[in-house]
């Protein structure tokens, strides 16, 4: 049952009506419980909230599906919007993005001129940006372009999936540009040809793709609710005596705050990713996919007054 419900939301965030239909009619359906806001300007004073309570932060401007030139180029000036806000406000924050939504299915000459004069934006204004990794008919553009992008930009990092067979290849072929990765599981419906279908292999490669970029010695940011990975860091962290300028932990907005607080606390780097924007549904969907038990917050949210 639960895999039928994770399956339906994964559907519901590949459809493009429902997404355009969302954005239309608002925020109010059940977005708050993952989206901090529609705009920068929500957006900058939940990222002060949240710094001033000792996490770090990256924000994405949700956008997706983006198919012509316009929106991806609306986009690209949103986040650098985004970057200048976070100087001048003096927040703790990175940029993460998705290639798809600067113009990726319309042109890779386009996406590189937004890629370049975003990555300008972060080099002069100091703030780090990372390419979110997004289904794996994107997969292979996604790195081609990041290692293109890095012979040129320090600050900029990326996404590897665990549940991807090539990932621990990815892991060795990125390794000469010094990355800094983003580790995850991965959010998206990849078929068995591509991707581990059993949850259990999914960790045990994520285990292994942990360990490999830290010994690596890479920049390792391990984005995971997940306790058993969190508590195979710890014990990385003393095999391989690491030190804690090394690697961090991700969580996202809204999920398992105990959690983020608990590392925070125990004196880890703990990030929190923050989605904002009016174009909500996708990445909601995804949410829900990974704890279809979510739909209730949801669901109070519809209700809300
Ligand atoms: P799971 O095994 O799915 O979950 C472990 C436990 O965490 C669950 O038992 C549950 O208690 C809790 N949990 C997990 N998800 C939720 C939820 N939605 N609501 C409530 N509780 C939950 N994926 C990509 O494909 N590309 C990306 O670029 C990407 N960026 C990410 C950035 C960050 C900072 C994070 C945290 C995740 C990102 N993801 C990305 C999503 C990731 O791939 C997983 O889908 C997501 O993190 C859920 O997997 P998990 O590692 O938490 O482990």
């Amino acid at each position: 049952m639960e895999q039928l419900m994770r399956n339906f939301f994964l559907f519901l965030s590949k459809n493009k009506t429902l997404t355009k239909l969302a954005k239309k009619y608002g925020f109010k359906f059940g977005a708050s419980r993952f989206v901090a806001g529609v705009d920068i300007d929500h957006a900058a004073k939940k990222i002060r909230e949240i710094n001033d309570n000792g996490y770090v932060v990256t924000i994405d401007h949700l956008g997706e599906f983006i198919d012509n030139e316009k929106e991806a180029r609306e986009n690209a000036e949103e986040c650098i919007h985004a970057i200048v806000v976070i100087d001048e406000q003096n927040l703790d924050s990175q940029v993460s993005l998705k290639l798809t939504s600067m113009g990726l299915d319309v042109s890779e000459e386009l996406v590189m001129e937004n890629m370049r004069s975003i990555l300008d934006a972060g080099k002069k204004h100091n703030v780090t940006v990372t390419i979110d990794m997004e289904d794996y008919v994107n997969h292979r553009r996604t790195l081609d372009i990041f290692m293109e992008l890095k012979k040129d930009y320090e600050n900029l990092g990326t996404v590897l999936q665990a549940y991807l067979y090539e990932t621990e290849d990815d892991i060795t072929e990125l390794n000469e540009y010094d990355p800094y990765l983003r580790l995850v599981k991965g959010a998206y419906k990849e078929s068995p040809e591509v991707a581990y279908p059993v949850k259990k292999d999914v960790d045990e490669n994520y285990k292994k793709i942990i360990k490999k970029n830290l010994e690596n010695g890479n920049y390792t940011a391990i984005a995971t609710h997940d306790e058993a990975i969190i508590e195979y860091v710890k014990q990385l962290e003393n095999e391989l005596s690491l030190s804690r300028d090394q690697f961090e932990f991700q969580m996202l907005f809204g999920i398992r705050k105990d959690l983020q607080e608990r590392l925070m606390k125990e004196g880890y780097k703990m990030r929190v990713y923050v989605p904002y924007g009016d174009d909500w549904f996708a990445y909601n969907m995804r949410r829900l996919a990974e704890r279809p038990a979510n739909v209730m917050f949801v669901l109070k949210g519809v209700f809300k007054k």
